[in-house]
Protein backbone atom coordinates (compact mmCIF):
# COMPACT_ATOMS: atom_id res chain seq x y z
CA UNK A 1 0.00 0.00 0.00
CA UNK A 2 1.28 2.93 -0.75
CA UNK A 3 2.00 5.31 2.32
CA UNK A 4 -0.70 8.56 2.03
CA UNK A 5 0.69 11.59 1.10
CA UNK A 6 -0.54 14.65 2.32
CA UNK A 7 -1.56 17.98 0.19
CA UNK A 8 0.17 21.25 0.30
CA UNK A 9 -1.41 24.12 0.90
CA UNK A 10 -0.13 27.52 0.82
CA UNK A 11 -2.29 29.49 2.92
CA UNK A 12 -4.77 29.29 5.92
CA UNK A 13 -8.73 29.69 4.66
CA UNK A 14 -9.61 33.93 4.78
CA UNK A 15 -12.92 32.99 5.18
CA UNK A 16 -14.48 30.06 7.03
CA UNK A 17 -18.22 29.89 6.57
CA UNK A 18 -20.54 31.10 4.00
CA UNK A 19 -24.46 31.05 4.50
CA UNK A 20 -27.23 31.95 2.54
CA UNK A 21 -28.45 35.30 3.63
CA UNK A 22 -31.96 35.56 6.09
CA UNK A 23 -31.71 32.41 6.65
CA UNK A 24 -30.62 31.08 10.51
CA UNK A 25 -27.29 28.84 10.19
CA UNK A 26 -29.47 26.21 12.60
CA UNK A 27 -31.92 25.25 9.94
CA UNK A 28 -29.48 25.15 7.67
CA UNK A 29 -27.77 21.62 6.17
CA UNK A 30 -23.96 22.09 6.03
CA UNK A 31 -21.68 21.20 3.76
CA UNK A 32 -17.96 21.05 4.65
CA UNK A 33 -15.52 21.83 2.18
CA UNK A 34 -12.19 20.78 2.80
CA UNK A 35 -9.02 23.02 2.95
CA UNK A 36 -7.25 21.16 0.07
CA UNK A 37 -11.01 20.87 -1.50
CA UNK A 38 -10.69 24.88 -1.22
CA UNK A 39 -7.16 25.36 -2.19
CA UNK A 40 -7.74 22.87 -5.86
CA UNK A 41 -10.58 25.40 -6.56
CA UNK A 42 -7.71 28.40 -6.05
CA UNK A 43 -5.58 27.17 -7.59
CA UNK A 44 -6.90 25.76 -10.36
CA UNK A 45 -10.41 27.63 -10.74
CA UNK A 46 -9.58 30.92 -9.37
CA UNK A 47 -5.83 30.98 -10.61
CA UNK A 48 -6.54 29.39 -13.98
CA UNK A 49 -3.55 26.77 -13.70
CA UNK A 50 -3.45 23.49 -15.33
CA UNK A 51 -4.32 20.93 -13.80
CA UNK A 52 -1.02 19.62 -13.51
CA UNK A 53 0.68 22.45 -12.19
CA UNK A 54 -1.87 22.70 -9.59
CA UNK A 55 -1.42 19.72 -8.74
CA UNK A 56 2.53 20.17 -8.50
CA UNK A 57 1.91 22.86 -6.46
CA UNK A 58 -0.41 20.72 -3.86
CA UNK A 59 2.59 17.91 -4.19
CA UNK A 60 -0.03 15.90 -5.31
CA UNK A 61 -0.88 13.62 -9.24
CA UNK A 62 -3.04 15.12 -11.78
CA UNK A 63 -5.51 12.61 -11.05
CA UNK A 64 -6.14 13.05 -7.56
CA UNK A 65 -6.27 16.95 -8.22
CA UNK A 66 -9.06 16.23 -10.53
CA UNK A 67 -10.56 13.63 -7.99
CA UNK A 68 -10.49 16.92 -5.60
CA UNK A 69 -11.57 19.58 -7.16
CA UNK A 70 -14.71 17.78 -8.58
CA UNK A 71 -15.70 16.71 -5.09
CA UNK A 72 -15.47 20.54 -4.47
CA UNK A 73 -17.10 21.42 -7.31
CA UNK A 74 -19.90 19.32 -6.52
CA UNK A 75 -19.92 20.98 -3.27
CA UNK A 76 -19.87 24.14 -4.10
CA UNK A 77 -22.67 23.86 -6.38
CA UNK A 78 -24.86 21.91 -3.81
CA UNK A 79 -24.76 25.14 -2.37
CA UNK A 80 -25.43 27.49 -4.16
CA UNK A 81 -28.27 25.12 -5.82
CA UNK A 82 -30.10 24.30 -3.25
CA UNK A 83 -29.38 26.90 -0.56
CA UNK A 84 -27.10 25.39 2.11
CA UNK A 85 -24.14 26.57 4.27
CA UNK A 86 -20.90 26.14 3.60
CA UNK A 87 -18.32 25.29 6.26
CA UNK A 88 -14.60 25.00 5.19
CA UNK A 89 -12.41 23.02 7.33
CA UNK A 90 -10.39 19.85 8.08
CA UNK A 91 -8.87 18.19 4.99
CA UNK A 92 -5.42 15.84 4.70
CA UNK A 93 -3.22 19.18 4.65
CA UNK A 94 -0.08 19.66 6.23
CA UNK A 95 -1.07 22.42 7.53
CA UNK A 96 -1.24 22.17 11.33
CA UNK A 97 -1.24 24.92 14.28
CA UNK A 98 0.52 23.80 17.24
CA UNK A 99 0.06 25.28 21.07
CA UNK A 100 1.81 25.49 23.97
CA UNK A 101 0.16 25.50 27.51
CA UNK A 102 1.86 27.81 29.74
CA UNK A 103 0.40 26.05 32.69
CA UNK A 104 0.96 22.35 32.32
CA UNK A 105 2.85 22.72 28.80
CA UNK A 106 0.56 20.57 27.42
CA UNK A 107 1.16 20.69 23.51
CA UNK A 108 -1.30 20.17 21.00
CA UNK A 109 -2.18 20.10 17.46
CA UNK A 110 -5.03 22.04 15.77
CA UNK A 111 -6.59 22.07 11.87
CA UNK A 112 -6.85 25.18 10.54
CA UNK A 113 -10.38 26.26 9.83
CA UNK A 114 -11.01 25.83 13.40
CA UNK A 115 -10.99 28.85 15.17
CA UNK A 116 -8.42 29.86 17.80
CA UNK A 117 -8.83 27.25 21.12
CA UNK A 118 -10.62 28.16 23.91
CA UNK A 119 -8.55 26.56 26.31
CA UNK A 120 -6.22 24.32 27.05
CA UNK A 121 -7.62 20.34 26.33
CA UNK A 122 -5.96 19.01 28.96
CA UNK A 123 -5.53 21.46 31.98
CA UNK A 124 -8.43 24.27 30.98
CA UNK A 125 -5.91 26.89 31.07
CA UNK A 126 -6.45 29.60 28.67
CA UNK A 127 -2.98 30.65 28.99
CA UNK A 128 -1.16 29.55 25.78
CA UNK A 129 0.10 30.21 23.03
CA UNK A 130 1.39 29.08 19.46
CA UNK A 131 4.12 26.77 19.67
CA UNK A 132 5.30 26.81 15.80
CA UNK A 133 4.64 28.85 12.48
CA UNK A 134 2.80 26.42 10.52
CA UNK A 135 2.89 26.57 6.64
CA UNK A 136 -0.31 29.04 6.72
CA UNK A 137 1.77 31.87 8.66
CA UNK A 138 4.53 32.12 6.34
CA UNK A 139 2.31 33.99 3.68
CA UNK A 140 -0.02 35.51 5.45
CA UNK A 141 -3.40 36.64 4.34
CA UNK A 142 -3.23 38.04 1.09
CA UNK A 143 0.83 38.03 0.83
CA UNK A 144 2.71 35.53 -0.35
CA UNK A 145 5.90 36.40 0.02
CA UNK A 146 8.33 36.11 2.84
CA UNK A 147 8.02 32.43 3.53
CA UNK A 148 11.98 31.60 4.83
CA UNK A 149 11.46 28.15 4.16
ZN1 LIG B 1 -2.72 23.15 29.99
Amino acid sequence: MRPFKCRTVEGEPVITYFKPNGIPAKLLEEIILTVDELEAVRLGDFEGLYQEDAAGKMGISRQTFGNIITSAHKKIADCIVNGKALKIEGGMVEMKRRFLCSGCKNEWEESFGTGRPAECPKCGSKKFQRANKGRGECGGRGRRSGCSK
